[in-house]
């Protein structure tokens, strides 16, 4: 069965559009996912710590066969082949990828958490997520993802592309 989810991609490393584009080929080419459409790049001032350059940022609509956590090791797997070393929580990235909303799943584990837990804080996230679904409604929030965008405080600069 083929289920409907949004893939969260960021780069603040080397050339962050470039490694964005070839994440979107790496997801493109691989056998179990589609790419349906994605969302404008954004520049995104971090989070975390201050010293590291500006992230970019964009989302992804995704038809996949893939339970999420086949589709979890497919993400790792991407990251792994882009050269990702993981170090500090929220430094600097080549690439990161997300799953952010997989159909309407709930999902609490050690190793996956659906909806991903900072999709209603993060303006990085939200803005390009209104973009592509902006009356689709958050399956815990209970509100339509405009809603969330909406009712963020002002907070983290993000300029669309
Ligand atoms: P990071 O790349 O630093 O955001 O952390 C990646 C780790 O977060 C992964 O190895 C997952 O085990 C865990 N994780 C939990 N929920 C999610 C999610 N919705 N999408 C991606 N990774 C997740």
């Amino acid at each position: 069965m083929s289920h409907l989810a949004y893939i969260g991609i960021g780069s603040n490393l080397g050339t962050p559009l470039e490694n964005c584009q070839r994440s979107l080929n790496l997801l493109e080419n691989h056998p179990e996912i589609s790419v349906l459409s994605r969302s404008s790049f954004y520049e995104t001032e971090p989070i975390g710590p201050q010293d590291q350059n500006w992230f970019l940022n964009s989302v992804a609509e995704i038809s996949t066969d893939m339970e999420p956590i086949p589709l979890l090791d497919a993400l790792l797997a991407i990251e792994v082949a882009m050269g990702r070393i993981r170090k500090e929580r929220w430094g600097p990235r080549i690439i990161d990828l997300d799953i952010l909303l997989y159909g309407n799943s709930v999902i609490k584990t050690s190793r996956l958490e659906i909806p991903h837990p900072e999709i209603n804080r993060r303006r990085f996230v939200l803005a390009p997520l209104a973009e592509l679904v902006p009356k689709l409604i958050h399956p815990t929030a209970r509100k339509t993802i405009q809603r969330l965008l909406s009712e963020l405080p002002e907070d983290k600069k993000v300029v669309r592309l």
